[in-house]
């Protein structure tokens, strides 16, 4: 085993974005951690094409809500080896207007994001500091940086998880890890794909939803030694949906 191979950890990323920055980061030399919580099938379709492409990937399947499902997945492995990158993707969307939403629609989705932030983060973030340094890339959601009707969960969610990428970007500063935030618009994949594609390009100066890529690239350079003086900051990929 190459114990000089930098790791990454993936939240969510049995499809869609999370797949997409597995497999990125995957070409750019790191071993990846691929965290999804239930389909294994797809999970071990992208496990395969990253070892296909001559990459290293262990699944972990764990529930990012649950702290201590987290820390028994990640705690025994921690011991052997530290990521280099943790990227929070894993997430959901519950969306209906507040006067209607369930307590558990609240919940289920202010627990996924900012919760799965928490657990996965707090879990790892020790073993970083003591290495100092690393990235933790947080993927967020123009719906954090602007209101969007029937989403106040998520938008919650995603302004809170904007805030904890400040705040723990000056904490272990230091200790030369950067935190940073992505802010993807409308990309298609499962989670956008009730939205109808010409309400997306009327909406989206570019005219078009982004993909998978446009998020994983910007993931990407921010694991990179490129991006070694940036931290705190939030970088929106939406295609000037939003322009803050
Ligand atoms: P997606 O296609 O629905 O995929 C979601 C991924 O998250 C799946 O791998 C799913 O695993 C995993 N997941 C969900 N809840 C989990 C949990 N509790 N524990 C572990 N894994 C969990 O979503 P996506 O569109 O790629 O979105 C990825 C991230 O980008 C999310 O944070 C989302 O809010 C954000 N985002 C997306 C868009 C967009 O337009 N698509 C825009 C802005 C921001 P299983 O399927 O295996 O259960």
């Amino acid at each position: 085993m190459n114990t000089e191979q930098k790791l990454a950890l993936v939240t969510g990323a049995s499809k869609g974005i999370g797949a997409a920055i597995a497999q990125e980061l995957a070409r750019s030399g790191f071993a990846i951690w691929l965290n999804y919580r239930s389909d294994h099938t797809a999970a071990a379709a992208v496990r395969d094409k990253i070892e296909n492409d001559g990459g290293r990937c262990r699944l972990l399947p764990f529930d990012v809500t649950d702290m201590h499902q987290t820390e028994q997945a990640l705690r025994p492995l921690l011991e052997a080896q530290v990521p280099y990158a943790v990227v929070n993707n894993a997430g959901i969307t519950r969306d209906t207007l507040l006067a209607m939403m369930a307590e558990q629609q609240w919940n289920d989705v202010i627990n996924s994001h900012l919760g799965g932030f928490f657990n996965v983060t707090r879990t790892v973030l020790a073993q970083m500091m003591r290495k100092r340094q690393g990235r933790i890339v947080n993927i967020v959601s123009t719906s954090g940086q602007t209101g969007v009707a029937g989403q106040t969960n998520y938008c919650a969610a995603k302004a809170g998880v904007i805030g904890a990428t400040r705040a723990l970007a000056v904490e272990v500063a230091r200790r030369n890890i950067l935190v940073n935030a992505v802010a993807p618009g409308f990309i298609a994949t499962e989670m956008t794909a009730a939205i109808d594609e010409e309400q997306i390009a009327a909406k989206v100066p570019l005219g078009r939803a982004g993909s998978v890529e446009d998020v994983a690239w910007m993931v990407d350079y921010l694991c990179s030694e490129k991006a070694r003086y940036i931290t705190g900051q939030v970088f929106s990929v939406n295609g000037g949906v939003y322009m803050g």
